[in-house]
């Protein structure tokens, strides 16, 4: 099969965990017979210095006109200075809202060789942590009418939690799509007990449920479901949820498997365009010391494999290569341990690609 990739290296590290991602995209292709045509485009600080905005018009209609988009991260120091709207970071905003992405898939996944990494205590770690967490990414409260007033108890601020049964309904649908490519089972997270917005989103769930017979569904409310984390994270598989508690609960699931430099993220929208990235950020710190880890930027391939283009067993070929890579000892600086192997960029991408095999 032939896909069209628009590639956004962006800024800091993002070129280096690009370039990585880019070579098992290419053993990908070898190994199973498929074409992949890379088009880079500039987005974020570089972009401001080239063009003078952080998303040019013309990444975003290469981007539309693409069958998925690759982006490493962008921001840094020298942009910092900037006003708001010409920040590197509103290029993400722009992508996201210009492709029409929402759903933000975020998996936590605990590997194995790595869970010395987990915070948790060892008897819950070693039942396996492997969540998918599919948060609305385009609705409710960030998106929702606001402001100030006065009360008789002087200012006050208000936020709107608003959601229709169309964004409800297209979220959980993704939600249980993803869940039929993994565990069948999806946890809905709501506040259904004290909110009327939860209660239209808990109807409209359940509704599109009944198009899923085959995947198991059940609710939980979200204090409750902060607890499960961190209490039960084995038991779950899939979790739906709105916009901010999706915010929360994917920060506090992906901190429990470990460093920021392993997990990938995607945002998909209509027809089935995703845009795939780590969820780290530029990290100038580090950036041009070949000390990054690329697995988080790897992982986002795997995903792009898997849910745009549908090619399930090459994804479990670039997992597999991750997990074996980690299993022979190297680690970059930032999942480094007593007795492993410090590897850098480069050198950890090399060993994901050897170990890719059919
Ligand atoms: P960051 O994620 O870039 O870095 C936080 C820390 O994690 C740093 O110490 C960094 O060295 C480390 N780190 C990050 N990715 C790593 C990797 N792959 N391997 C090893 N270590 C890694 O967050 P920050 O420092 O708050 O932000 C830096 C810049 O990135 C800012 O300009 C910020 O706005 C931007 N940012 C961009 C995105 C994005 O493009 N999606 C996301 C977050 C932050």
């Amino acid at each position: 099969m032939r896909f069209n990739i628009a590639v956004i290296k962006g800024d800091g590290i993002g070129p280096e965990v690009i370039s990585e991602s880019i070579n098992v995209l290419g053993r990908i292709a070898g190994l199973y017979g498929h074409e992949f045509i890379f088009n880079e485009y500039l987005a974020g600080g570089c972009a401001i210095d080239a063009f003078g905005e952080p998303l040019p018009a013309s990444t975003l209609d290469a981007c539309r006109a693409s069958d998925s988009v690759l982006l490493g991260a962008v921001g840094g120091w020298r942009w910092d200075t900037l006003p708001g709207h010409m920040r590197p970071e509103r290029a993400l905003l722009g992508l996201r809202g210009g492709l029409g992405l929402y759903a933000n898939l975020r998996p936590a996944v605990l590997y194995k060789p790595l869970a010395g990494a987990c915070p948790l205590r060892a008897d819950i770690a070693e039942k396996g942590i492997d969540i998918m967490v599919v948060r609305e990414l385009t609705g409710g409260m960030y998106f929702g009418d606001r402001g100030r007033k006065q009360t008789e108890n002087g200012e006050g601020a208000w936020d709107t939690e608003l959601y229709t049964r169309m964004e409800v309904e297209r979220i959980a649908r993704s939600a249980f799509d993803v869940a039929r490519q993994r565990g069948r089972h999806v946890t809905n997270v709501d506040k259904a007990n004290v909110l009327e917005s939860s209660r239209l989103w808990r109807e409209a769930v359940l509704d599109v449920a009944a198009d899923y017979p085959d995947v198991t569904l059940d609710h939980l409310y979200v204090d409750n479901a902060s607890m499960q984390l961190i209490r039960a994270p084995h038991s779950f598989d899939v979790i739906v949820t709105t916009n901010m508690f999706g915010d929360i609960l994917s920060d506090e699931a992906s901190q429990i498997t470990g460093s920021i430099g392993m997990l990938p993220s995607a945002s998909l929208g209509r027809g089935g365009i995703g845009m795939y990235e780590p969820i780290h950020g530029s990290a100038p710190d580090i950036a041009g010391k070949d000390a990054a880890n690329p697995i988080a930027t790897v992982l986002s391939v795997a995903m792009m494999l898997k849910y745009s283009f549908k090619l399930e067993a090459e994804a479990a070929c670039v997992e597999r290569a991750v997990a074996k890579a980690l299993e022979s000892g190297a680690r970059t600086a930032d999942i480094m341990s007593d007795g492993m192997r410090r590897v850098g960029t480069r050198e950890m991408g090399e060993l994901i690609v050897q170990h890719m095999m059919i």
